[in-house]
């Protein structure tokens, strides 16, 4: 198996993304979370959320409707120039991204190609329960719902240029080719920063290097490894049609270096087809643009390792679903299993930071390896001298060492750890 089907197939197993739709065969494009997984993407957005928002004093947070008056989405181009060239091959009928073909025959049967046909990939949605029905939008970025409400948040709120908003939501492409799992997905979740700044080119250069400094450095503290990272600029031909300079950070994957978030200098693009303006001038904007999905999937991908037969997810404690799981040395022994479950029910009710799991099954190695699957950064253990001493053993994922902690500092011992 190659990493990635080793990915896909410990999502399903342990819990972290299913195939939407599943039991009626699937929607292709669509991914569902499971209990491990909304943890680890929550955890995600949690820090992006800290890291652009709580502790900064020039970003708010906003979070608009999905469905928009559709005079948004012609103000801002997207009706007109939010496309991709689909080809369909006609013998086999399979649709692919003219601009991702290499030759003029289909990669699937060498069969014809049509010519290309321009697609646009916002999908409609029908309002209303009477014809004719309203047809607007699923939004296409969630970016747009910064803009419409500049205006409403100048007005209600103290910022002052230069200042930004952040949001994280859910958009929806009609990708023409989903793929490489939950990477290209027809309903995603992006986190984005909309900074506005004076309409001044050394002005706007010096936030866009800033924030792409920032962003980086966000996911290496995340523990993503150095050597998987990198910037790359756009060449002006692939830049969206609102971009005057692009530039994205990537990530290694098994599938080639592919976008993790992308850092764009917008101009005075979306403001001004909007026709809004602070005081006597139109603001610039630098965005950073990150996908929670693909985050989610590149964070996986980056922490998994093999310690001779173990999988050990090396999270970082901070996105681990489960900061701490509590057993009992062996199962059947009903004065460590309550001992055990007291532990575990104290951890969990003393600190909202820390997400806490219980096991007693099967023996105590085999929940060890359970727990390195799935990123679990200690397992609290109880055994025998913690009935003497009230004392009990951590053992830690990346080192499999263990310590003797005293029950009544755990608590403090994990803050300590996750700080
Ligand atoms: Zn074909």
């Amino acid at each position: 198996m190659d990493l990635m089907e080793k990915i896909v197939s410990l999502c399903k197993r342990r819990g972290f993304i299913y195939p939407g739709s599943e039991i009626y065969g699937g929607l292709q494009g669509f991914w569902d979370y499971g209990p491990l997984g909304v943890e680890l993407k929550n955890n995600i957005k949690k820090e992006w959320w800290k890291s652009m928002v709580y502790q900064r004093n020039d970003v708010v947070g906003l979070d608009a409707a999905i469905i928009m008056n559709p005079t948004v989405w012609e103000a801002s181009g997207h009706t007109q120039a939010f496309t991709d060239p689909l080809v369909e091959c006609k013998s086999c009928h399979h649709r692919f991204r003219a601009d991702q073909l290499v030759g003029s025959q289909c990669p699937d049967c060498d069969g014809q190609l049509t010519e290309p046909k321009i697609f646009n990939l916002l999908t409609e949605v029908y309002l209303g329960s009477t014809e004719p029905k309203t047809k607007t939008y699923l939004r296409g970025e969630i970016t747009q719902g910064v803009f419409v409400n500049f205006k409403n948040v100048v007005d209600s709120s103290r910022v002052e240029i230069p200042f930004g908003i952040a949001q994280i939501g859910k958009a929806f492409r009609n990708e023409i080719t989903p793929g490489n799992f939950t990477f290209r997905s027809r309903e995603f979740e992006q986190m984005e920063l909309e900074f506005f700044v004076k309409p001044d080119e050394n002005e706007a250069e010096r936030w866009f290097l800033y924030w792409r400094q920032m962003r980086i450095e966000w996911y290496e503290k995340l523990g993503i490894k150095k050597e998987n990272l990198r910037f790359r600029e756009h060449s002006l031909d692939e830049r969206a049609h609102y971009a005057r300079k692009a530039e994205d950070i990537e990530y290694n994957s098994p599938f080639g270096w592919k976008e993790f978030e992308g850092i764009h200098h917008r101009g005075d693009w979306d403001l001004s087809r909007h026709k809004l303006t602070y005081k006597d001038y139109t603001p610039w904007v630098i965005e950073t643009s990150g996908g929670v999905d693909r985050a989610t999937l590149f964070f996986l991908l980056d922490s998994y390792s093999e310690v001779g037969d173990r999988v050990v997810l090396k999270l970082h404690p901070k996105l681990a679903p489960y900061k701490v799981a509590v057993f009992p040395l062996v199962a059947n022994k009903e004065n460590l299993v309550n001992k055990a479950k007291e532990i575990y029910k104290n951890l969990k009710s003393v600190t909202v930071t820390l997400t806490v799991t219980f096991d007693d099954r099967g023996n105590i190695g085999k929940r060890y390896y359970a727990q390195d699957e799935i990123g679990t950064p200690w397992c609290v253990t109880v055994d025998y001298q913690t009935l003497e001493d009230d004392t009990v053993t951590v053992r830690d994922r990346d080192t499999a060492q263990q310590e003797r902690v005293s029950v009544s500092q755990l608590d403090s011992f994990f803050a300590s750890k996750l700080n």
